[in-house]
């Protein structure tokens, strides 16, 4: 029997399951598991990662100013107080690294985003999973679920996979009753679907105890680059960056995502576009006895009779080339998260649920 064995947590981790991309014997699927962006990135942001090979022998940017910068500029944020990591994801685990461990509690909710639990479990730290109320978070849970041994607090709004979010005072109200040793993280990563919402920023401006994270891998169509970012007080961004790898993003990654922050106009043609068909995808299934709660990000989350339900209709839409997500794993078995795409990917989830319950 070997007597190597890995830190107490890491065996209790499940590996991520991530949004299928094929159905063996099909082509022409459409993939809706991932809350992609259908239409891509903007056209400059492909060709700043064109023009990155020329210059592949360098060593990046390791202070990621320019990319901060623009940021900033962009968003009206202090650049000083703006780390950027490989995809949200990695933001996330610096904070369960620099602020959790062995003998403390993060704090998440039942329906929360998966890395919350993985990498406070990585950390060596104790995942507590919070009730929502009907599918949104609830403040009041989630701070009657807070001890002296609570360090982090993770609430995405809006949240994945439910789509739902709750209100700035609520948040503040959070914010407000933590205890003193917790700070709050606020997952922004559907924030720049949601109109005139700013991620929380100005909340973190005024306190001293919340994060927002940020990523370019959804509305701004870079999932593949790995690139995300967080904004704090100072003291949390000091205490980030001593654990962040000096190279952790490539120049090609920092160029793309620049030029995609700086491309407003895209940006904003992609939001009302989102908006546009999410509003006609969730009509449409409610009117065929599918109902959603209202969705504020790139997906709407479907919700069937039961279990039993949702994995018919989930192998149903395969069968037809329609890949969407499966959220048993959030404790969401009667539903299936589908990502908004675009025109013709909408109207073929609709047609083909429709042909599953049994319309015309
Ligand atoms: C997609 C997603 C992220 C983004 O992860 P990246 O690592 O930036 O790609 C973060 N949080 C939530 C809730 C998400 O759904």
């Amino acid at each position: 029997m070997t007597q190597i064995a890995p830190q107490p947590g890491i065996m209790e981790i499940d590996l991520y399951q991530g949004g299928a991309a094929h159905v063996a014997g099909l082509d022409n699927v459409v993939k809706l598991s991932s809350n992609e962006n259908p239409l891509g990135p903007s056209p400059a942001a492909v060709e700043a990662y064109r023009r990155a090979a020329y210059d592949l022998h360098r060593y990046p940017s390791s202070d990621h100013s320019a990319l901060r910068a623009s940021i900033a500029e962009v968003l009206g944020l202090d650049a000083g107080r703006i780390i950027c990591g490989a995809g949200s994801d990695e933001i996330i685990a610096f904070l369960c690294q620099a602020y959790a461990g062995p003998g403390t509690e993060v704090v998440h909710t039942e329906h929360g985003f998966a890395m919350y639990r993985i990498s406070a479990l990585a950390a060596g730290a104790t995942p507590v999973e919070v009730p929502e109320r009907e599918r949104v978070t609830d403040v009041d849970a989630i701070l009657a679920a807070c001890t002296d041994t609570t360090r982090l607090v993770f609430i995405a709004n809006p949240n994945n996979p439910t789509g739902t979010m709750i209100g700035l005072a609520e948040i503040e109200r959070l914010a407000e009753g933590l205890p003193p040793q917790a700070l709050l993280v606020l997952d922004g990563a559907y924030a720049e679907y949601v109109e005139g919402y700013d991620g929380g920023a100005a909340l973190v401006d005024r306190r001293d105890n919340v994060v927002m994270t940020r990523t370019f891998s959804k509305l701004y169509g870079l999932g593949g680059l790995r690139i995300g970012w967080g904004y704090g007080p100072a003291h949390v961004i000091d205490v980030l960056n001593r654990v962040r790898g000096p190279f952790n993003l490539s120049q090609a990654a920092l160029n793309a995502a620049e030029a995609a922050m700086r491309d407003r106009a895209y940006t904003d043609h992609c939001r009302a576009e989102n908006a546009r068909w999410r509003t006609w995808l969730a009509d449409a299934l409610a009117e065929i006895g599918v109902p959603s709660d209202v969705s504020l990000a790139n997906f709407v989350l479907a919700r069937f009779a039961n279990q039993a339900e949702a994995e018919a209709c989930d192998d149903y839409l395969k069968s037809q080339g329609l890949i969407v997500r499966r959220v048993a794993g959030y404790n969401l078995p009667q539903c299936l998260r589908i990502t908004v795409g675009d025109e013709s990917a909408c109207r073929r989830v609709v047609h083909a649920v429709r042909q599953f319950k049994g319309g015309s």
